[in-house]
């Protein structure tokens, strides 16, 4: 019963639109009535044509065995003129007009329709959005970022296309089907009984069908998702692939996922197609097996006219439309469940607990901030990365993070603003655990400069300001000027209100620095914390870049990952990690004189350069 769970909470998305739906099933009901009426008349027609009433007609007696014959005398009523050329142009005038009512009636379903569809398509996208922007960093390491859009943009439209296509199929359809089946056995009983033995055989392969098709475009969806990916992937980071001449590579890559892309999107269309013309053939088996039946009867003339037969005829092959849809509705379903699995198993991954606790919540800082004993190992591995790791920031202090690459620092930043949790020990801030603390609060703490600097396809102005929405412009430039970056800016074709490209790509890599510098200095955080680029800048640039960040850690509290020399020099304490343990502590001069591991990097990395 998990596809009814699944299709269960698919249509709660639905729930929001009620009336939308009212008015659907209102008109799925008239179109329906309608287009009974006019294969009703469609065999009054052959009626008229063929064999037209002469004389009167005797009103019939009320019994349920003779619905038939009391339709029949109603509509002869209608229709009766003084001549049968007459009636026939009434009986063409009305089914006209029954037709043309039906259409119009399925123009406006279908304005409503398309309404609903885009409504919670749009709900459901901004849902997945909202949600994924509040699931933890660890959930963004797991998943492809090509994956995630692909379920944002394509899944969340499969599902819904399904959804309500099928919703709204699943009224029409069987009431369809009711009316057609009721119209039947009031025609004749005994031939709808042996039209209803064979469906039970159709509804059978309609389910062996279905359960194929879903495995199938289960797989096809996760081909598409790889595509996305490789494609994100090799868009994003061309310059490597340029770089690394790896085109030939890439194209490999893509073709044998394209290739396997096609082969599963052709073997579930194929397995998706087997399963009308099927139905349709036991159709028409039925059809003539009745034909034949039927016909007989028709000879035998025991009640059972040519009118009668015509018109069992016409329901019957109506029948079959609404059948055929329902089967279709199940592989339409069918792709939509795989859809959904993807979706939902987003929305159902835990977010972040931000605002869990009590707003009154959010952290001070006056004091310190403490790592006590704490161990981390990344989620899902069982390395442990940091192991028992202790030490103490004071305010207004600032601490540098040294070590060979993989030891740990980068994990120690991200640490703190809880984009992981710790698994032993803990983090205090003031004496309190973080994991006491409003996370929405706690980030608020911190200022993050970043080795990648984070930049938005926006105006430098809103760039800068990220973070801090209406704040007065006097302080952007104020900013600006401080990370030494107003100079450049006032050079830009137009000034703050500049569009800086995706990332950033107009400018270079040390203008992108300082601007995620005065975005820092802009948002004023307590706490800063300050991963060092270590793309090498060229010389004015780095004097540049350094003295923004002079001006962003004075009197501040700041961790960095260092290594810029003037940065370590004029820490407070510097930390030496060593696979993830801290192996030496102290100030420069006191790591120098130790003459160990922090020696041993100051002459490798700095020796030869002059301090500045
Ligand atoms: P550093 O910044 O000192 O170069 P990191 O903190 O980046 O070191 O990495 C420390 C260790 O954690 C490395 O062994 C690295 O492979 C591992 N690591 C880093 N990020 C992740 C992650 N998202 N998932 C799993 N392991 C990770």
């Amino acid at each position: 019963m998990k596809s009814l769970k699944l299709y269960r909470r698919m249509i709660s998305y639905l729930s929001a639109y009620s009336p939308w739906i009212a008015l659907s099933i209102l008109l799925s009901f008239l179109v329906a009535n309608f287009e009974m009426l006019s294969l009703w008349f469609g065999g009054s027609l052959v009626q008229t044509l063929f064999d037209p009433v002469k004389g009167e007609m005797a009103r019939p007696s009320f019994s349920f065995g003779n619905i038939n014959g009391l339709l029949k005398y109603y509509t002869w009523l209608i229709i009766r003129r003084e001549n049968s050329f007459d009636s026939l142009k009434l009986v063409c005038l009305l089914m006209a007009v029954t037709f043309l009512a039906k259409n119009i009636l399925i123009y406006c379903k279908s304005l409503v329709m398309a309404a609903l569809n885009l409504n919670v398509v749009k709900d459901l996208r901004n849902q997945l959005y909202y949600h994924a922007l509040k699931l933890p960093v660890s959930w963004y390491d797991r998943s492809k970022s090509g994956n995630i859009m692909s379920i944002i943009l394509n899944d969340a439209a499969s599902i819904n296309a399904s959804m309500t296509s099928t919703f709204d199929r699943l009224f029409i359809e069987p009431m369809r089907v009711i009316l057609c089946v009721s119209m039947l056995l009031i025609i004749n009983v005994e031939l709808t009984l042996a039209v209803v033995i064979i469906f039970p055989l159709i509804g059978t392969l309609i389910t062996i069908v279905g359960k194929a098709v879903r495995r199938r475009s289960k797989r096809v969806l996760e081909h598409m998702a790889g595509l996305v990916s490789i494609l994100y992937e090799t868009i994003n980071g061309i310059r490597a692939v340029k770089m690394f001449n790896m085109h030939s590579i890439e194209a490999d890559k893509f073709r044998g996922e394209n290739r396997r892309f096609i082969h599963h999107s052709f073997r579930s269309t194929s397995i998706g197609a087997v399963s009308s013309p099927l139905t349709e053939v036991f159709g028409v088996v039925c059809v003539i097996l009745l034909l034949w039946y039927g016909g007989r009867q028709v000879f035998s003339a025991d009640g059972f006219g040519a009118e009668d037969f015509v018109r069992f005829l016409i329901f019957l092959f109506t029948t079959f439309t609404p059948l055929k849809a329902l089967s279709s509705i199940n592989n339409t379903l069918q792709s939509g469940f795989a859809a959904a699995e993807r979706v939902f198993a987003v929305l159902d991954a835990p977010v972040e607990p931000l605002a869990e606790s009590a707003p009154g919540t959010a952290p001070s800082f006056t004091r310190s901030i403490e790592f006590s004993h704490v161990t981390f190992a990344y989620p899902g591995t069982g390395a442990e990365v940091l192991k028992d790791l202790s030490f103490t920031v004071r305010k207004g202090t600032v601490v540098a993070l040294v070590g060979s690459s993989g030891a740990g620092k980068s994990t120690v930043l991200d640490l703190l603003p809880r984009f992981y949790d710790i698994t032993g020990g803990a983090i205090l801030i003031d004496g309190v655990d973080v994991r006491d603390c409003d996370l929405a609060g706690l980030r608020h703490l911190y200022g993050i400069v970043a080795q990648e600097t984070v930049l938005f396809d926006e105006t430098v102005y809103n760039n800068i300001s990220y973070g801090s929405p209406g704040v007065k412009r006097d302080l952007v430039i104020d900013a600006a000027r401080a990370a030494n970056a107003l100079e450049f800016i006032e050079k830009m074709p137009h000034g703050f209100d500049t569009m800086i490209g995706e990332q950033g790509i107009m400018l270079s890599g040390g203008q992108r620095q300082r601007l995620s510098i005065a975005r820092a200095l802009l948002r004023n955080p307590p706490i800063l914390i300050l991963d060092e680029a270590t793309s090498s800048l060229d010389t004015e640039s780095e004097i540049l870049v350094q003295s923004a960040i002079n001006n962003l850690i004075v009197n501040r509290t700041a961790i960095v990952v260092a290594h810029r020399l003037s940065t370590i020099r004029h820490a407070d304490t510097i930390l030496v990690l060593e696979a993830g343990r801290i192996v030496e502590q102290g100030s420069h001069a006191e790591l120098l004189a130790l003459g160990k591991r922090y020696k041993y990097f100051y002459d490798i990395q700095f020796a030869t350069r002059a301090p500045r």
